[in-house]
């Protein structure tokens, strides 16, 4: 079944849509954190940002900063949380790949903090990782 983004992106929900472009629509969150709460979402139905063509992913930067501007513009707001849950176990609850761009105002209350742990291993991990970039490539 189609993902209920794909279903307003194809006109069979209603949505307030910022703009359309070939590949990716930006739109207003349905219950918003805060006014102007918008999501980017591609028209590819991925669930993950990894699982997105090439060409997808590659404008994702632009749309994102062209879109924050537009909030800052319009609503006032002096910052944003760029957020993408990429996956269930993160908090993902529409497997559709989405960013929400959320703006903020000072005190404003929302909150938004991982809760932080002591960094332990840090060296062998960067490491390990650095390995695994190593082995990788954009595409993969
Ligand atoms: P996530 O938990 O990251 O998957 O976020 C899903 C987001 O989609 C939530 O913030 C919802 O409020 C939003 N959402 C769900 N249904 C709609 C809808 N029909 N129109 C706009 N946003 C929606």
């Amino acid at each position: 079944m189609a993902s209920i983004f794909s279903r307003i992106i194809a006109g069979q929900i209603p949505g307030d849509f910022i703009f359309r472009e070939p590949r990716w629509v930006a739109l207003l969150d349905i219950r918003p954190t805060s006014a102007g709460h918008a999501l980017l979402i591609p028209l590819v139905e991925a669930p993950l940002l990894a699982d997105l063509p090439p060409a997808t992913l590659a404008d994702a930067g632009r749309l994102l900063a062209r879109l924050t501007r537009a909030l800052k513009q319009v609503t006032g707001c002096p910052a944003v949380n760029i957020v993408l849950n990429d996956g269930p176990v993160a908090g993902q609850e529409v497997p559709h790949v989405h960013w929400h761009v959320v703006p903020r105002w000072p005190d404003d209350g929302r909150g938004y903090r991982f809760a932080p742990q002591p960094g332990t291993g840090l060296a062998t991990l960067a490491a390990d990782l650095a390995t695994a970039w190593d082995t990788l490539d954009n595409d993969q």
